[in-house]
């Protein structure tokens, strides 16, 4: 494993340096207690310290509207794929933003392979940040098993005071210590913090449910007819808010958007939400989830059980960004704690 110090003082450097070669996406923190993720040139507006940004650096890999192809009849038929990529450096990810990009290239590299996801992936530098202490009451990484590191990064940051120590996992990550001259050795001493700092958060992180992960799939097992769905979905305004914040939804909807002169035009895809009433029609105008309660229902199942089936993974990291988006206050933790007390 090799580890390398970036001194504080050399922050600022550091993202400059990187803004000359290709974008540098930050967290950055917008009104009372808002982040987003936001071009930068400097460390200046960065925070360091902040809680998961209102929507997750997936929009980086599947943005809320792509051009999948456009087409003109003008002289024939012409028809041409598009693939909307540049090389960018997502600066300061979070460890269960990390956990929801695995998942997204577990999804999208699954046949068929989605080519304009792939490619974009491949033209991204992720450098993480550790968060060293929780980030709210909606978060749940520790029962998610997200609350350290698990690779899925290029470089990754821990923040010991007056410098980072730096896990260097790729190569790609490599050449950027190489590339800016910042770094230095990480001494044993740095090494023994970093060890401090983790057993720490081992105390101070615990299950944020009165259950533990193994417990899950039991719990959706039996609780499939459990009156918790009722509850939420009388409670559910269908927004969209949870599926659209949430880093590992990634249903969208493909449009075909015609040109006035009736001869030109775009296929696009946009996010789309299973919460949402249209999203489970099909021809003919049947839905396959006309209520509200059998969508929450869908909803917690991708989650926390259907994608266990089929990648032998939880979709749900932990990020706690469904809940401070509902509107409905409908509560991640507090629906999985209410299945809990039902079975116990
Ligand atoms: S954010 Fe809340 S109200 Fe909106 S669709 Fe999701 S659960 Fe329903
Ligand atoms: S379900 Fe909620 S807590 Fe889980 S990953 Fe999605 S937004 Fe985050």
């Amino acid at each position: 494993m090799k580890y390398k110090i970036l001194k504080k003082e050399h922050l600022n450097n550091f993202i400059n340096l990187l803004s000359q070669r290709q974008k540098v996406f930050a967290p950055v923190k917008k009104g009372e207690k808002h982040f987003v993720f936001e071009e930068v040139t400097s460390a200046a507006p960065i925070s360091i310290k902040y809680i998961p940004t209102i929507l997750p650096p997936k929009k980086f890999f599947m943005p809320q509207n792509e051009t999948l192809l456009e087409y003109n009849t003008h002289e024939g038929q012409n028809m041409e794929a598009v693939v909307e990529i540049q090389d960018i450096v997502l600066f300061g990810v979070h460890t269960c933003d990390i956990a929801g990009i695995q998942y997204l290239n577990l999804v999208f590299t699954d046949r068929p392979k989605d080519l304009n996801y792939l490619l974009r992936k491949n033209s991204i530098t992720i450098i993480g940040l550790e968060c060293n202490d929780y980030c709210d009451e909606y978060a749940s990484c520790n029962l998610m098993e997200n609350a350290l590191p698990n690779g899925g990064y290029d470089l990754f940051f821990t923040d010991l005071g007056d410098y980072f120590i730096v896990h260097v996992n790729t190569l790609a990550g490599d050449n950027i210590i190489e590339i800016t001259r910042l770094f230095e050795e990480a001494s044993h001493a740095q090494l023994d913090e970093l060890d401090k700092l983790r057993a720490n958060k081992r105390k101070i992180f615990k299950n944020e449910i009165d259950a533990d992960i193994t417990d899950i799939p039991a719990l959706f097992e039996k609780g499939q007819q459990s009156k918790v769905w009722e509850d939420n979905g009388n409670r559910c305004l269908a927004c969209g808010n949870c599926t659209n914040t949430c880093p590992t939804c990634y249903c969208f909807d493909v449009i075909d958007e015609l040109n006035l002169d009736l001869k030109s035009g775009k296929r696009y895809r946009a996010w789309d939400s299973c919460q949402s009433e249209p999203f489970a029609k099909v021809a003919g105008g049947e839905s396959f989830r006309k209520s509200r309660t059998q969508r929450q229902k869908h909803r917690f199942n991708r989650k926390f059980k259907f994608s266990v089936d089929k990648y032998s993974r939880y979709s749900c990291t932990g990020c706690g960004r469904c809940s401070r988006a509902c509107m409905a206050k409908i509560n991640l933790k507090e629906t999985l704690t209410a299945l809990v007390k039902e079975h116990k």
